[in-house]
């Protein structure tokens, strides 16, 4: 059987068209000239050479942020020219260095050691390697990466433009609040930045700022022509519950399974771990071969799942290959679920389901695991 989705019984379906309309409407929405395509994390679960490839031949996206060297290699695969860019974002090993300049990989950057340290490296490699473009991290507020006063920013930002090794690509910081209600933190983080680069004169085409809180609730107040955005590409709002948005963003990944077994359960008697659900009466339930090791977590016991449009419910626990859910009648082998997105019939959004499970939609997605199939739509 050649069909990923009928032989492995669950699949995440993403869509193209989704990707691309969202990289459109949030751009449009915070009036922004470029947009850095975060991709990090298998594009959030998705797959980060279908996101890059298609958001650069058909939304006309050239930069990309990555987490790590072997994303950035990966995702170099599929973007051959180096005018398109890819973002190392977080704190790199600088002994790779010299492996990022050869593959056009721009590190962010937090402080000047590690500066030294690459430019001694680069120096000393026995291939003639190109600039090392980077980013710099300014630090106003969440406390993991950069230049936490105006002094370490210039220092690191002089040394750049001092030395050969490097080419200035980008001045950054990352928002912690602008996905909740804590505007005061928000705009102090602002303020800092602005401050900052302000201070040192770094020309406004460096500036990036605006995660997909930040391009989504604060898109009149963006200081800069460049947003770096994830989840809103992906076509959901990191701010469920605390914010709602009307923008008209698209889900780009469906998650579906098939019901591979159904039998009655009679009155009395209880399904899966710890026999925690038993049944009130005589009922039929579906097994599905999808459990917490595809990263579908045990906090979704209950959750609800759909069955020809039908809401059904997952009961008792969460196993880590399978679960059993309710079925209001029997229905054939081979009847599609839905865990989470949309069908004719109906829709579980990723952030109602993240609710449910006491997680957030970033970390389902990223969950997913490896035996799930990614198929295009
Ligand atoms: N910028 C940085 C530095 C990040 O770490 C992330 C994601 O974690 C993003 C941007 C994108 O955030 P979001 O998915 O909320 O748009």
């Amino acid at each position: 059987n050649d069909d990923p989705f009928s032989r492995r019984g669950a699949a995440l379906f993403v869509s193209a068209a989704a990707l691309v309309h969202n990289a459109k409407t949030i751009m449009a929405h915070a009036k922004a000239k470029r947009l850095i395509a975060v991709i990090k994390a298998n594009a959030y679960g998705h797959g980060a050479k279908w996101a890059a490839t298609v958001l650069a031949s058909q939304a006309d996206v050239h930069d990309f942020a990555v987490a790590t060297v072997d994303e950035g290699l990966s995702v170099r695969q599929v973007l051959p020219k180096k005018s398109d860019q890819i973002v190392l974002l977080g704190v790199q090993n600088v002994d790779l260095a010299p492996v990022m300049a050869e593959n056009y990989l721009a590190p962010a950057v937090g402080n000047l050691d590690w500066l030294l340290a690459a430019r001694d490296l680069l120096q000393a490699s026995e291939r003639s390697l190109p600039p090392l473009r980077v980013h710099l991290a300014i630090d106003t507020g969440m406390g993991r990466m950069g230049a936490k006063t105006k002094a370490d920013l210039s220092s690191m930002y002089q040394f750049v433009m001092g030395e050969d090794a490097f080419e200035l690509a980008g001045v950054f910081t990352h928002f912690a609040t602008a996905d909740d209600q804590n505007q005061a933190y928000y705009d102090q983080q602002k303020a800092d930045f602005l401050a900052q680069v302000t201070a040192l004169d770094i020309d406004s085409k460096y500036w990036h700022v605006a995660n997909s809180g930040s391009a989504l609730f604060h898109f009149d107040e963006i200081p800069t022509e460049t947003i770096r955005v994830g989840s809103a590409l992906y076509g959901y709002n990191p701010a469920y519950p605390a914010k709602k948005t009307d923008l008209p963003l698209q889900p780009v990944a469906t998650f579906k399974a098939k019901i591979w077994g159904v039998h009655q359960l009679l009155a009395g008697e209880a399904v899966s771990y710890g026999a925690t659900y038993v049944a009130q009466e005589d009922q039929w339930v579906g097994t599905v071969p999808i459990g917490y090791a595809d990263g579908y977590h045990r906090t979704l016991a209950g959750m609800t799942v759909l069955v020809n449009g039908h809401k059904e419910r997952v009961l008792g626990r969460v196993t880590m290959d399978q679960i059993i859910v309710s079925l209001s009648k029997p229905v054939p082998i081979n009847t599609d679920v839905i865990l989470f997105g949309q069908d004719g019939q109906g829709k579980i959004s990723i952030e109602e389901l993240a609710e449910y499970g006491q997680s957030i939609p970033h970390e389902v997605l990223t969950g997913i695991g490896s035996r799930i199939p990614r198929i295009i739509e």
